[in-house]
Parts: structure tokens; sequence; C-alpha cells
């Protein structure tokens, strides 16, 4: 059986395995082909150029694009582009610009429902322990202050360090989620900005986790037509732990719209058990086309 995971994250954005553990840690599960799709940077990939004779398996160049959609928040993983490519260094600038615009909005506003925290001092509290993580990295895989993702998982990480939240699920809750002051839209570009952006680095866009999404299955039906009509590639079909009856949706969605299907298992964090790194079903719904057929 051949495994084949086309969605995973490093500290290069909110995992916890440095870029190359994790590449490791696939090795061991078995995983052949392995696409790691930080959050709006490649770092990761840019850092595991220089230790290509250390990993045995097929490294697939990913993204994962933070994007709106009919005010909804929607993630376009981008896949097998150039790490070369001309315009590479535009996207990424422009969505990390949106990023650390975003997270200095969030901690004003965190700093507004805590009394006692000026924004400035939650601000650097979070990027100082982004920056301590990836200084534990035991490969050396550091990003600049300047350089670095800030997410809302860190910011949940902050809450429970200062015991102002008990867990990542109640810091969503109570602060991150939806419709919380974590959640701020305006600073992504459209959808078909995004999709339109990783056609032009030459690579295979693909919508992220269309089930996760909270959609009716209208809204979920117009926001594929959508993304088809912008030029999407592909849409994931399976992750570790998707229910039967919606892997099968989501197949009827990709032969109706023509789309190839995609599968990932969306790693962040080696204690999550249920989203292991190359935990996926055996083998996609009949008559599918695999996303990886276009580069296999
Ligand atoms: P951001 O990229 O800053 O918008 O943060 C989104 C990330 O937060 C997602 O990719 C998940 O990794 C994580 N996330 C979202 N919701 C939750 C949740 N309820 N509990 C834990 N992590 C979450
Ligand atoms: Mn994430
Ligand atoms: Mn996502
Ligand atoms: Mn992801």
């Amino acid at each position: 059986m051949t495994i084949i995971d086309l969605h995973s994250h490093t500290t290069a954005s909110d995992g916890t395995l440095d870029p190359l553990e994790l590449c490791q840690r696939a090795q061991e599960r078995g995983v052949h082909s392995l696409a790691i799709t930080d959050h709006d940077t490649v770092a990761a990939h840019q850092f595991l150029r220089e230790y290509t004779a250390q990993i045995d398996l097929q490294l697939i160049t990913g993204i994962e694009l933070s994007s709106t959609w009919s005010g909804a928040e929607i993630h376009i993983v981008g896949l097998n582009f150039p790490l070369n490519h001309n315009d590479l260094a535009m996207v990424v600038t422009a969505q990390s610009d949106a990023r650390r615009q975003r997270s200095l909005h969030i901690a004003e506003r965190l700093a507004r429902r805590l009394p006692s925290w000026q924004s400035e001092q939650i601000f650097q509290q979070v990027l100082d322990s982004v920056v301590a993580q990836q200084k534990s990295s035991p490969h050396g895989f550091t990003l600049s202050p300047e350089e670095v993702q800030i997410g809302r998982p860190h910011f949940a990480r902050w809450l429970i360090s200062q015991q102002l939240c008990q867990d990542m699920d109640s810091a969503f809750r109570k602060y991150l989620d939806n419709s919380k002051i974590g959640n701020l839209k305006a600073f992504w570009p459209n959808m078909s900005q995004a999709v339109a952006w990783i056609r032009a680095l030459g690579g295979i866009a693909v919508l992220a986790h269309p089930g996760k999404y909270g959609m009716t299955a209208t809204k979920l039906r117009a926001l594929i037509k959508d993304f088809k009509l912008a030029g999407g590639h592909a849409m994931e079909v399976q992750g570790g732990n998707t229910p039967h009856s919606q892997i099968q949706q989501m197949a009827r969605y990709c032969r109706e719209f023509n789309l190839m299907a995609s599968q990932g298992s969306d790693f962040h964090n080696p204690d999550y058990r249920w989203v292991d790194i190359g935990r996926l079903p055996p083998s996609l719904p009949e008559g599918l086309t695999p996303v990886w057929s276009s580069w296999c």
C-alpha cells in the first residue's frame, strides 16, 4: 500500500515538529509522498533543501493559503510548485504581512477583554514564545522574529500559559473561534485570488478540508462551484478521521465538478494521536482522479 499524505504542518507555522522531525516521523510511518503545507509559508521547504540526503520519501512542495469566500474563512492548499519560482516570495510576503497585521489586531482585541494586559505585551509574549519554540528545534530550524508566522493556536497556547484558559478547545471557544475576536477574516485575500496565485506559481490548487467549514450542503456546493470556476484543480476528499458519509459526499462533488481528489492528515502535533501523519484510508473512493496522478 502506498501512503500519500498531502496536508501537514511544522513549526514553520502552527505545528510542533520541526521540518526534519516531521519527515522522519512520516518515514517511520511508511509515508511515500509527503506534502508539507504550512499556513502561508514555505520556510520548511526552504530549510529542507539542505537535507535532501537525509530524506527518504517523495517530498512535495506545498502551502496552505488563508482566504475568504462569502464571509467564510477558506483554506486553499497549493501543491507541487517550483520552490525557485520568481513570484513565490511575492505571494508569501503578501500573506505574511496580512498574518502579522492580523496578529497585532488579535492582540489588541484580546487586551480589550483582559484589562491587566497591554496589547503590545500580549503580542511580544506570543512572538517570544514562537521564537523560543523554534530555538528548541533539534535540527536548528529557526526563523527571525520578523519571519515567524503567528497563528491563533499560538494565542491559544499563550492564554493557556497565563491560566486564562484550560486548553486549546476552550481558548478557541472563548476567544478565537469564528464569531469571536480572534477571527479577523478581513485581512485575507478572496478565495479566487488565492487560487490564481497558486496557478501563477504553476501549482495545483486544492480546496482544503471542505467538510470542516460547517456549511449547509447548498452553501458548500456554491463554494465548490466558485472554486472550480476560479480555476481550482482538486479538493480534499478525506483526512485521517473523515466520516464515511462525508467522504462519499465529497467524492460526488469531485465527479460533479470534474475536480481531482486529494487527501491529507492535516497533521500538527504528535500528541493528537487521532490525526497522525500518514494515517489515512487505504484508498480513494472509486472513479476519482487522484491529484498525485498529475506529477506521478
Ligand atoms: P489561523 O491560521 O491563525 O487562522 O489558525 C487556524 C488554525 O487553528 C487551524 O489551522 C488549526 O490548526 C487551529 N484550530 C482551529 N480551531 C481549533 C480548535 N477549536 N482547537 C484547536 N485548534 C484549532
Ligand atoms: Mn493549523
Ligand atoms: Mn486548514
Ligand atoms: Mn492545515
